[in-house]
């Protein structure tokens, strides 16, 4: 690949990212964290809203609602982008004019990384897990095509590259090159953004669900779990404030096992302690789910695809095949076989977004299918003799 290309922002036009630095004022009970922000930059829009939710096949006795964080914004859409309000500020206050991040070329996070970055004046380079080692033969699709058409900078990673041995050094070999080469500094965001800072992201989504009297009204909150930050963040606020939601994490992504060494290095790294005074165990607040994956975290099985369709087809809430749509394909099957699982029947589903990932064609076949429900083509009506002649 060229070398030569600019590697940061000119010094010329654009956004000037100290520009949306914002002061951030934590509520009373996070004051006995660690690391905890100055600062955070606005990307989520509004206080997204909580509905209910008719999915089909819900057991008579459990009442499902949903938080509409897929409503954050339109190309920040999702959960992402409560994390990247303090991630970014960070980058910025840290005086990083880059920030670099990682996952599959179709990854969400990537995807509203690259634009946040733009948005705030900052340069986007993006280590992407690919199928192709040619640039030309990467797609233009769904969130590829937007990190493409907002210029993010790619570098391709084989398929099967591990987070922690082969990414990450990867990230901190490029924050050394963009230095070397520029002069400039480079911020380096982890899987997912589930980092001690992007944690913030959910301690504030959650102080915003108290704001919405959820721990009045719902007995448990489920969460699509991929790199644990937006559980990780729920679950410790919900611990904190003394909420007694019982929080549930249905993982697309590795496994409980991953996930909770991965909350618990966090919980420790911002010094998250219990009533005894105990550095706070994931295990005990957390219930991680497995067994929502299905067939791989890029695979979808058939029934999963037809969920998606019925889902969106009944509710007009659009859910995706590789997070939500695995989500809440297990909830129906939990709520059904094992009620049990759940403190109560008031169940709060967190909709964390992924819209577009949607339009990598993964799902045209099922819609494409003749015969079925939601392929309601119909024949062209021929007027009647009745019909009102307007002579135009
Ligand atoms: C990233 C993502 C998740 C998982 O959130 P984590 O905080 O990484 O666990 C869930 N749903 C969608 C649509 C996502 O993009």
């Amino acid at each position: 690949m060229e070398t030569t290309k600019r590697l940061t922002a000119s010094s010329c036009d654009g956004p000037v990212p100290s520009d949306f630095l914002l002061q951030y004022n934590p509520a009373d009970w996070m004051k006995q964290l660690q690391l905890i922000p100055k600062y955070r930059v606005k990307l989520v829009h509004g206080v997204t809203p909580i509905q209910r939710w008719y999915l089909p096949n819900v057991p008579a006795n459990f009442e499902i609602h949903i938080k509409r964080d897929d409503l954050t914004g339109c190309e920040l859409s999702g959960n992402k982008a409560r994390k990247l309000e303090f991630l970014l500020a960070d980058a910025i206050n840290q005086g990083c004019t880059s920030v670099i991040t990682c996952g599959s070329s179709q990854s969400n996070h990537c995807r509203a990384t690259a634009i946040a970055a733009r948005q705030l004046g900052l340069e986007p380079h993006l280590l992407v897990r690919s199928p192709v080692s040619d640039p030309n033969e990467v797609v233009c699709t769904a969130n590829m095509f937007l990190n493409r058409l907002i210029g993010a900078h790619i570098y391709l990673l084989p398929k099967t590259s591990h987070i922690i041995t082969d990414i990450t050094p990867r990230m901190d070999q490029l924050v050394q090159k963009i230095k070397e080469e520029t002069g400039e500094k480079a911020y380096p965001i982890t899987l997912g953004g589930s980092t001690a800072v992007g944690l913030y992201g959910y301690l504030e989504g959650f102080r915003e669900l108290l704001d919405q009297g959820v721990a009045d009204q719902f007995t448990d909150i489920v969460i699509t779990c991929g790199s644990s930050g937006s559980a990780a963040g729920l679950a410790l606020a919900n611990y904190l404030t003394g909420s007694r939601l019982k929080v549930h994490g249905f993982i697309v992504a590795y496994d409980s096992k991953f996930h909770h060494k991965w909350i618990n290095d966090v919980y420790k790294e911002v010094d998250a302690k219990d009533s005894n005074g105990e550095v706070l165990q994931s295990e005990d607040i957390v219930n991680l789910v497995d067994g929502v994956i299905g067939g791989g975290h890029h695979h979808s099985t058939q029934e999963q695809l037809d969920l998606v369709g019925e889902v969106c087809t009944k509710t007009g809430i659009i859910i995706d095949p590789v997070y939500t749509g695995k989500s809440v394909f297990h909830l129906l099957r939990l709520l059904k076989e094992q009620p049990q699982l759940f403190k109560g029947n008031k169940v709060l589903f967190i909709h964390t977004g992924g819209l577009f990932g949607l339009f990598d064609g993964r799902m045209d076949e099922t819609l494409k299918q003749m015969g079925t429900e939601r392929n309601q083509f119909h024949e062209w009506m021929e007027l009647s003799d009745q019909a009102p002649n307007l002579n135009l």
